[in-house]
Order: C-alpha cells, then structure tokens, then sequence
C-alpha cells in the first residue's frame, strides 16, 4: 500500500498518489485525513466494480455454456460451435 523511499524521506501514498513525509505523525495525519478516505473508499468501491464485473462476465459465459452443452446432447456441433465453446471455457477456467 504504501513504499518507502528510503533517503528522500518521502513516502508515496499509493491509494492518493501523493508523497507524504516519512515519519509516524504525518502518515497518521495523512489517514486520519478526509482526502485519504475518500481516496480508499474509492479504491474499494471500484476493486468490487471489477469483482462484480468479472462474476457477470463468467455467470454469462457458464450460461453461454451451458446452452451449448445442452446443444451437444443433441447432436453433433458445428466447427463454428466448438470455436465458443473454448472460447468461453477460457473466460470461465481463468
Ligand atoms: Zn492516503
């Protein structure tokens, strides 16, 4: 979350893409700060946008499969067919 720039006596504040001074009442200043809050609220709200995006995508994609699956059993498919089926068994097996 946050490096340590050993001899600038900075240290960069990854979620606020600042530098802060590197000692314990400046980082403590920093956090208890409205700013960095935010900034780590916004962080949180977009990893979960990206986790929630990736389960719709995947949820689509068993779905997808799923409905070729039940194609298959019918008989044979379609070059074209196999195509999405690995196509999608990629997305779902990441
Ligand atoms: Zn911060």
């Amino acid at each position: 979350m946050s490096a340590v720039l050993g001899q600038s006596g900075y240290t960069w504040r990854d979620f606020c893409k600042i530098f802060i001074s590197n000692n314990p009442a400046s980082i403590r200043n920093h956090e208890l700060g409205q700013r960095h809050k935010d900034n780590v609220a916004n962080r949180l709200t977009s990893m979960r946008q990206v986790k929630a995006a990736k389960k719709k995508e995947q949820k689509e994609a068993t779905h997808v499969l799923e409905q070729i699956e039940a194609k298959r059993k019918e008989g044979p498919i379609f070059v074209g067919e196999e195509e999405v089926f690995h196509q999608v068994h990629q997305i779902i097996t990441i």
